[in-house]
């Protein structure tokens, strides 16, 4: 369970989010969801103890993301915008490096590596320096990474961008299945399409400031189609 309590960050004179407040709960899938510039990424970063927030917290399973920074970010999994795997390991030594990390003993970090590489189908460039790799393998090497300690919790900022169609339906299913073994699972999108197809509960955010949350129904309810509910409620900025 994530649960962000009046978070605020300003960069300069840019107020990046504002009082942001929203709750991701276990076994569902929810979707943070605005345009380019809205404060996601920014939010993601506060709630996964990188930013720390000027005013506010966020409580992951509890532990504050303020003041139990190590506590908090351990019952995290991140795929960060971006991804930022090591380009000289492997994709399967970039997996190993994280379990070592998260404390996994030699032969488990091992048999958890193999077990992600075959959940994601990497087998045919597991073994491949991620230098070079596609915009595809790079995410999943970098989702299995943020998956190997088995965090109750799942973060990703943006994490179908540049996906393939393949890639994304992989992604859709090994979210789906989080889900359904009772993780709690929260992404952030700028695509509407991506988030009304995969989501339970559904965040609006623009200009740093929380416009809905709920089920995608209920943001509907009244306006036709999420979409049009959307830019109804980002009052026609640019979207996606
Ligand atoms: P999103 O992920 O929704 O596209 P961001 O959270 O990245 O939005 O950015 C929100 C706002 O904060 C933008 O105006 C962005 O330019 C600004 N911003 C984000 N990070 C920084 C930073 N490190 N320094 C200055 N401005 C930033
Ligand atoms: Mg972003």
């Amino acid at each position: 369970m994530i649960e962000a309590q009046h978070l605020s960050k300003r960069f300069g004179a840019v107020v990046a989010v504002r009082e942001v407040s929203l709750r991701a709960a276990d076994g569902r899938i929810t979707g943070l969801l605005g345009p380019n510039g809205a404060g996601k990424s920014t939010t993601l970063r506060m709630l996964y103890t990188v930013l720390r927030p000027d005013t506010g917290d966020a409580l992951i399973d509890g532990y504050s993301a303020v003041r139990t920074p190590l506590e908090a970010a351990r019952r995290l999994g991140v795929l960060a915008q971006g991804g930022g795997i090591y380009p000289n390991l492997t994709a399967r030594e970039n997996i190993l490096y994280f379990a070592r990390l998260h404390g996994l003993a030699r032969a488990q970090g091992r048999s958890r590596t193999a077990e992600l590489i075959a959940l994601l189908e990497m087998e045919q460039f597991a073994d491949r320096r991620a230098k070079g790799f596609s915009q595809g393998e790079r995410i999943k090497t970098a989702l299995a990474r943020a998956l190997v300690h088995r965090p109750r919790n799942v973060l990703l900022d943006e994490p179908t961008n540049g996906l393939d169609v393949m890639a994304v339906r992989t992604l859709r299913r090994l979210l789906g299945s989080l889900r359904d073994a009772g993780h709690c699972v929260l992404f952030s999108s700028h695509v509407m399409q991506e988030v009304s197809a995969l989501c339970d509960e559904v965040v609006v955010i623009a200009a740093g400031t929380v416009l809905a949350s709920g089920t995608p129904e209920a943001i509907r309810a009244g306006s036709g189609t999420l979409e049009e509910a959307f830019v109804r409620l980002i009052g026609g900025a640019e979207i996606s």
